[in-house]
């Protein structure tokens, strides 16, 4: 049986804004990932898909406030760890964070190996400059990356180069899971390409046990991970295979996520666009029932005042609604 790399039960988590109001970005999420797994997650911007991926490596400072539950990396509970102790012993080694136009975050005045270097030395303090040296030369020829970028600024580096410096160097301790926050979305599709064929080989070579891949492409998610999740207003709404949630979505927002956006690249699917009505609920003050509710097509009176819990169908797959599957499957068969 595979191993369970990543386990996140029941997380909660808010921002506090500066007029003390709470807003629950990310409610009750429940997730798992198997070692040599790959998951993505998709959704509307403001769903909380970012935050979710924030939250993930349990390193919280305000606005954002750890409420409940729990994230196991390799069965090492992380939840409710001081914030120092988690940057010093977490960060890097067990969870490692590319943030939405990471590249733009290197600093223009440092060469790459001292960049590098101050990476490692912030989790492993005892390490020798020529050991780092080593490690970085050694890291960049696995990830066929030039040697003589270590000895560039950042200013001197194309784009999609600093994109996959980035990359590395966020890795070079070999994090057991790699949180990837639209790693690719700021890059022409010739880099785009290279930047996931290179997470790909990085999970191949077992220089990450496990990846998570936000974005809100979902065709997009296709190509690059096992699983899909989508994510509205705070919550999971559904899980599955990468093709069965592209080709056969069953959540109402799901389906809808997918019909807004244009079907891939292979061309096995063409459909006519259509956005999904409406914008998500104020987090502040969610909805009691459904918090698709006011958007859906299929909502029936109890959607407003019942909320609905996951249900697991089975096959990796669940989904949250108050219509069967069976149900949703006959209304959409006799919408195409
Ligand atoms: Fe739509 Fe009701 Fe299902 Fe929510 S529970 S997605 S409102 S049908």
């Amino acid at each position: 049986m595979a191993k369970t790399i990543l386990e996140v039960r029941e997380l909660t988590t808010k921002y506090v804004t500066r007029f003390h109001e709470d807003v629950y970005a990310v409610d009750h999420v429940s997730l798992q990932i198997e070692e040599g797994k790959s998951l993505g997650i998709a959704g509307e911007s403001g769903c909380g898909k970012s935050t979710l991926a924030l939250s993930l490596m349990g390193y919280y400072f305000p606005p954002l406030h750890y409420m409940s539950g729990e994230i196991i990396i390799d069965g090492k509970n992380i939840s409710g760890l001081d914030p120092d102790v988690v940057r010093r012993t977490v960060l890097g080694k067990d969870v490692a964070y590319i943030p939405q136009a990471a590249m733009n975050a290197l600093n223009p005045t440092r060469k790459i190996s001292a960049f590098i270097e101050d990476v490692i030395l912030a989790h492993e303090p005892g390490r020798k400059r020529k050991e780092i040296r080593d490690m970085a030369r050694k890291r960049f020829e696995e990830l066929h990356l030039p040697q003589e970028a270590l000895d560039r600024y950042a200013v001197e580096l194309s784009g999609g180069m600093k994109q996959r410096v980035v990359i590395a160097v966020s890795t070079i301790l070999s994090p057991t899971v790699l949180i990837a926050d639209e790693p690719s979305s700021a890059l022409d599709v010739t880099s785009q390409k290279v930047v996931i064929k290179m997470l790909r080989e990085m999970m191949e070579k077992g220089f990450i046990k496990s990846m998570i891949f936000i974005t809100h492409e979902l065709p997009l998610l296709y190509n690059v991970t096992d699983d899909i999740m989508v994510m509205y207003a705070g919550q999971i709404v559904e899980r599955g295979s990468a093709k069965e949630m592209v080709f056969d979505p069953i959540h109402p927002y799901s389906r809808g996520l997918m019909k807004s956006i244009l079907v891939p690249e292979d061309g096995t699917r063409a459909n006519k666009l259509t956005a999904i009505p409406g914008t998500p609920p104020n987090l502040k003050n969610p909805p009691r029932g459904c918090r698709f509710a006011e958007r859906c097509k299929y909502a029936k009176p109890s959607c407003e005042t019942v909320s609905v819990p996951m249900i697991d169908i089975g096959g990796g797959r669940m989904y949250r609604c108050g219509h069967s599957v069976k149900h949703l499957k006959e209304v959409y068969a006799s919408e195409d």
